[in-house]
């Protein structure tokens, strides 16, 4: 995805403020003053004076506020095989995983297989990286996708994950197996179709990706690409963006019942209080079914415990 930048006086930030004021979103990253969506394009300002647009139009709806600083194109990275060129209308599997990066919850990892003929659809159903959807727009579209398309999902619970983790799996390893046996889920059911591209939001080179899957049974190596960004090459990694998202809040939602308050997202401050509130009301070893207890996290939230 590509965006363009800007640097703005403190009074044309007022301005550009104002104009978007009734387009802002919540969510507003460290050192922004504001995040807007206008018409299919983020609007990211900053502290510094910089303001940052993305996606659709970026370039055009920068220009109303001044002269791009930067062009930046897309930092898209691919490892192994080139991708082939018109990989965006092929029929592809795409795959991609959720929860990685956040303390309570499960990982989960979704591969579905979007045929060409359904990119059309896909695309007026909204589907789009998941990133730049709300939960709720994303449990919408969830819902939808999983009517029609032929899909995997896997969730790898936290007893489970921390199981794996305390007998040597590395996270990389984890994902790397939960991918490779989402595709050949997949695979299974649309067979005797077979796609024409597989693609792996990439989390890892592809010779590290081989390489966690070495011992695995049916290793699946066949028209596989990886890149990153994966989400805005092909629709299919989208879809599968937003489904394993889907099952993320799902998995949530219910974990924060068994707490019984809110768990947050991620893994910062928040994280470690609820954390520590945790380990005062059901004990330290309850940590081992809500979280990814090798995170750092762990030993903040005892210290705050036990204060
Ligand atoms: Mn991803």
């Amino acid at each position: 995805m590509s965006n363009t930048v800007i640097q703005v006086s403190d009074h044309e930030m007022k301005e550009i403020q104002a104009f978007y004021k009734q387009y802002q979103i919540d969510k507003a990253p460290p050192g922004s003053v504001f995040v807007a969506k206008y018409k299919g394009c983020t609007i990211t300002a900053y502290r510094s004076g910089k303001v940052m647009f993305q996606g659709v139009g970026n370039e055009n709806e920068a220009k109303k506020w001044g002269k791009p600083t930067s062009k930046k194109t897309s930092t898209r990275k691919t490892s192994g095989a080139p991708l082939p060129d018109n990989i965006s209308s092929l029929s592809v599997i795409g795959s991609d995983e959720v929860g990685k990066g956040d303390y309570f919850g499960p990982m989960t990892v979704v591969a579905t297989y979007v045929n060409k003929e359904q990119i059309p659809l896909l695309q007026e159903l909204g589907v789009k990286d998941s990133k730049n959807l709300s939960d709720k727009e994303i449990i919408e579209i969830a819902k939808q996708l999983l009517t029609f398309l032929p899909y995997s999902l896997l969730k790898l619970n936290n007893e489970k994950y921390n199981q794996l983790q305390a007998s040597g799996y590395t996270q990389g390893k984890m994902t790397a197996i939960l991918h490779n046996r989402a595709l050949n889920n997949v695979l299974k059911k649309i067979a005797p179709d077979t796609p024409d591209a597989i693609l792996v939001d990439q989390f890892a080179e592809a010779g590290v990706y081989f390489n966690h899957l070495k011992g695995q049974r049916a290793i699946i190596r066949e028209k596989v690409y990886f890149s990153t960004q994966a989400e805005s090459i092909h629709l299919a990694v989208a879809a599968a963006s937003i489904l394993a998202r889907y099952a993320f809040l799902n998995a949530m939602e219910q974990l924060s019942e068994q707490a019984g308050f809110p768990l947050p997202k991620g893994a910062g401050p928040k994280v470690d209080q609820a954390a520590a509130k945790l380990i005062q009301q059901q004990g330290m070893d309850a940590l081992r079914k809500f979280t990814k207890f090798h995170f750092a996290n762990t030993a903040k939230a005892k210290r705050l415990a036990n204060r």
